[in-house]
Order: structure tokens, then sequence, then C-alpha cells
């Protein structure tokens, strides 16, 4: 097989091994018979075509290089080292097991060395990995890396509260939980009073029981 180096914008996925559209879109009309239905009648007609669209939407993470997002930092910052805090990021990501929505709020924190970046970056990193199949587990630790390894802060944190369409809807069927998981590092890992800081600031927000509402 010819495998060719993938450039960071196209993962190997999308490209050696990516289906045409026709192709998926084929796919999808095979899961709308196995569901029951007919994908020849009206309403069903343009629903492939709609579906692809959407995996486009839902998966776009994939096109997404992260640690570019964070390239372009600001060293003027007038010796600013306190924690900087985006909360209650909206986040919508997709089980892997189940390719349903998981849906709920990221938190994310650093402790500035020297730079800071633009505050809208910290939410397109969440975005990059959320917009793709993911485990929470994974998906929280996978923000808190890159940041991590392209800021080189003093310390990161990421919490994430999400609920599992793949619980809610279907198997045990327990709406209104949701799964919280953390990743800390550095200053947040090793020091307790910035942990409590960071986790002081996040529950000011209320986020669990809203977590819940919107899933
Ligand atoms: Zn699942």
């Amino acid at each position: 097989m010819n495998v060719k180096t993938p450039t960071p914008l196209s993962p190997p996925q999308l490209t050696e091994r990516r289906p045409t559209r026709e192709a998926a879109e084929a796919a999808v009309r095979t899961l709308l018979r196995w569901a029951g239905d007919d994908p020849d009648r009206e309403g069903l007609v343009d629903t492939p075509a709609r579906v692809v669209r959407s995996y486009s939407q839902f998966f776009c993470g994939y096109e997404i290089d992260p640690d570019e997002l964070l390239a372009r930092t600001f060293e003027e910052t007038d010796g600013y080292d306190e924690m900087v805090l985006l909360r209650d990021i909206r986040l919508e990501s997709y089980c892997e097991h189940h390719m349903v929505p998981i849906i709920g709020r990221a938190h994310v924190a650093y402790l500035p060395h020297k730079r800071v970046v633009g505050i809208s970056k910290l939410a397109r990193v969440v975005d990059a990995y959320a917009k793709r199949l993911q485990i929470q587990e994974k998906l929280t630790a996978q923000i808190a890396n890159t940041i991590n390894e392209v800021l080189q802060p003093k310390g990161v944190a990421v919490v994430i509260e999400a609920a599992h369409q793949c619980m809610t809807t279907r198997g045990i069927h327990k709406p209104g939980v949701s799964m919280v998981t953390s990743r800390m590092l550095g200053a947040f890992r090793d020091d307790p009073t910035t942990r409590r800081e960071f986790l002081a600031m996040i529950s000011m927000g209320g986020t669990a029981a809203r977590v819940a509402d919107e899933a």
C-alpha cells in the first residue's frame, strides 16, 4: 500500500482510507433500512446527504491541528502570573463506542509562565478534540496535555462535566447523570492551594445542575 506521510491537517484517517461521499451516503441508506424504514420514501430521500453533511460538522476536529491554535502567544502581560480560567465552555463531543453525543461543559485553566494565549484559543482547543469520536477521559487528557506542551505554563487544569447519551437514551437509561473527569498538571497537581482555588472558582458557576438540564 502506498502510504504517504500525513501532514498535520490531513491525518491518515482523512486521506488514504477516507471513503467517498457517495459511499458514506450509501452507508446511511443501509442504516435506514437496518432501522426498518424505506430510504426511498419522501421524508428520507435527502436524509443520507444531510447526515453526511452533519458528520462533517460533528467530526470537524480531525481537520484541526490543536498545536497550531496555540502557536500565537502574547508576552506583554505586565507580569501577570495568576490563574487564567475559562469556565463553562459548551462541550459537544461524540462517544466512540456508540457514536451518540456527549454534551456538557469544560473548564480550562492555566498558570501562565511569561506568556498568555488569546482566550478563544482555549475554547478552540476543546473543540478540536471534542469534535471527534472520543471517550471523556482521553478528551480531558488531550486538552490538558496540548496546552501544557505548547504553552509550557506553570500548570494546567481541565475539568469536564458531561452527560453521555449512550447512557441516558439507551442501555441503562439513566438521565440526569453526569460524568466528571479532570486532569491536573504542574502547580495544579503539586500545590493543593492552587488546586483548591481552581475548584472553588469553577464551582461558583454551579455547572453540574445545568449539565443535567441541557443534556
Ligand atoms: Zn457510549
